[in-house]
């Protein structure tokens, strides 16, 4: 865990996360809380571990745990889908809604420069988990990847995740 920005992380961090059989991490960990209208932003602390912000109807936002950048999201649908056709139109609607949603949020919190947003369809795309799609969210600053080589020997700090995770999670509890 050397260089933490680099790209090519997210690939090898969705691979080591998605080994076991029919454990589908964006299945997984939007199942461990039910959808938002049915709790009432009643446990902030229980998802901090899976990093889970936000279950909607038809969507969930997590962030990446192994981020490209600070405050990297993925907005992915809750049916296990890798065919962005099989999407209905309200689920298409609520994906792009919380894709909105979301840079507005890392807009406000984190104050970016800059923001990447995109899907990898298929491994030969660069998708980790290729069986369920899911839009990425790379907040970006100007020089962020000539930050590279002076930060790479930093190890990730768990504690870097949860203090985003504490910035990020009111704003979403707040939807
Ligand atoms: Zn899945």
């Amino acid at each position: 865990m050397k260089r933490l920005w680099a790209p090519w992380r997210l690939q090898y961090i969705e691979n080591s996360a998605d080994k076991k059989d029919g454990d589908c991490p964006l299945c997984s960990i939007p199942a461990s809380e039910p959808p938002a209208d049915k709790s009432p932003a009643t446990i902030p602390d229980a998802p901090a571990s899976t990093l889970l912000l936000y279950k909607g109807h038809f969507v969930s936002v997590i962030m990446n745990r192994y981020p490209y950048s600070n405050g990297h999201l993925m907005v992915s649908p809750l049916a296990h889908t890798a065919n962005l056709d099989s999407l209905s139109a309200e689920s298409s609607a609520e994906l792009f809604a919380m894709i909105k949603t979301s840079v507005n949020i890392l807009k406000k919190s984190l104050n970016p420069e800059g923001l990447n947003i995109g899907m990898n369809l298929g491994k030969a795309a660069g998708a980790g988990i290729d069986e369920h799609m899911h839009t990425h969210i790379v907040p970006r600053w100007s020089g962020d990847s000539n930050f590279m080589p002076v930060i790479s020997e930093v190890r990730v700090m768990p504690e870097h995740l949860q203090t985003t995770y504490s910035k990020l999670k009111p704003l979403f509890e707040l939807l």
